[in-house]
């Protein structure tokens, strides 16, 4: 799908986070400024988050009070997961919360619950190329 926006782009998380149950985990992959972090904005406010959606910067991951827990995890700094300690995305991925993790490749193998996965490309402008598999 193409959006021209970021209010396209949150319009479309949104419609996405309807859908998500707890324990659902959506990884979100893109180049730095595609709109991944826009997208996980637009779903966490679907999703009842009222607090600032920014990525973390110190943590591999924060959590949002919603009308479900949210977890968000940016994994841009985490060069290896197998060289940090194993636990580290235990307290983001629980049963009770929705997770959205951006650049998520380093740890790929750790997520069992993948319940869509979510790529989003510049295409020029304000014009982003956004793909959704479940
Ligand atoms: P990332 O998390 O992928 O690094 P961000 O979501 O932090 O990207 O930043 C994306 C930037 O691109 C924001 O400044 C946003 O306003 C801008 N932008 C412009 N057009 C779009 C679009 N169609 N979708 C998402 N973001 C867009
Ligand atoms: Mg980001």
């Amino acid at each position: 799908m193409r959006t021209s926006g970021p209010d396209e782009t949150q319009a479309l998380a949104a419609r996405l986070a309807e859908r998500l149950k707890p324990g659902d985990i959506v990884l979100v992959s893109g180049e730095l400024g595609a709109g991944k972090t826009t997208f996980v904005r637009g779903a966490c406010r679907a999703l009842g988050v009222s607090e600032p959606v920014v990525s973390p910067t110190f943590t591999i991951g924060r959590r949002y009070r919603g009308r479900i827990p949210v977890s968000h995890l940016d994994l841009y700094r985490l060069d290896d997961l197998a060289a940090e300690d194993p636990a580290l995305l235990e307290d983001y991925l629980t049963p009770d919360a929705i997770a959205f993790v951006e650049w998520p490749a380093v740890a790929e193998p750790e997520f069992a619950n993948v319940a869509a996965r979510v790529t989003i490309a510049h295409a020029g402008g304000n014009e982003r190329e956004i793909t959704i598999s479940v």
